[in-house]
């Protein structure tokens, strides 16, 4: 800590353009990993990186309301809604290094429907965030039984982690899959078996991840 601490301080002196924290912090770690982050092609690394994060975290500065802003309506439709193969790019709170998937939710309306973009919106504002995967889902799954009220809500999540890829047990054909029922989906059988062969069906019709 006291290593960073100092190489932040010794940085922002020469750097000549306004800055901000971030950027001071990937600075940091420019010279912790024993970079020079004077050369040519470390010069702007700093500041995209900054961006990128920002980016990247994007849901903590986002607000439920201003997503969902209107798109409900009434509708007499009770049976199940399913929006299959939203992508996602996550990252893991352990290590910060990207989890990529694809996410399936399906409801049960009732009396409610939600504009079909918002889902996908609902999902990156979970998953834009510091995450790990099994929060995120039911984080996605709460939030539509929140903002609905529906008889029930079943989110599937799969993902490959890049921290299991890259490094650690460096497993480069796991993914993990995890899921979320409420309400009716977690009385009935019968709906978990209807919403898991929509998501089988989606899943071998595309790409893996
Ligand atoms: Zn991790």
């Amino acid at each position: 800590m006291a290593a960073i601490t100092h190489s932040v301080e010794a940085l922002t002196f020469p750097r000549t353009r306004a800055t901000d924290a971030l950027e001071d912090a990937f600075a940091a770690i420019l010279e912790n990993v024993d970079e020079n982050p004077e050369r040519e092609g470390l010069m702007e690394t700093p500041k995209r990186a900054a961006k990128a994060m920002r980016f990247l975290t994007q849901g903590y500065s986002q607000s439920l309301d201003e997503i969902v802003n209107g798109a409900l309506f009434s509708s007499d439709n009770e049976d199940m809604v399913t929006v299959r193969n939203i992508e996602f790019y996550s990252l893991c709170e352990h290590h910060m290094l990207p989890f990529i998937g694809r996410c399936h939710i399906a409801y049960l309306p009732r009396g409610t429907v939600l504009g079909l973009s918002k889902l996908a919106r609902i999902v990156d504002f979970h998953a834009r965030r510091l995450q790990i995967q099994e929060n995120l889902t039911k984080q996605i799954a709460t939030t539509m039984d929140d903002i609905l009220a529906p008889q029930g809500v079943a989110v599937h999540m799969s993902a490959v982690h890049l921290c299991m890829m890259m490094r650690g047990v460096e497993k480069q054909s796991s993914d993990t899959t995890t899921t979320s029922f409420l309400g009716a989906f977690r009385e009935s059988s019968e709906l978990r078996m209807e919403f898991n062969q929509q998501v089988s069906s989606a899943a071998s019709g595309t790409a893996r991840f």
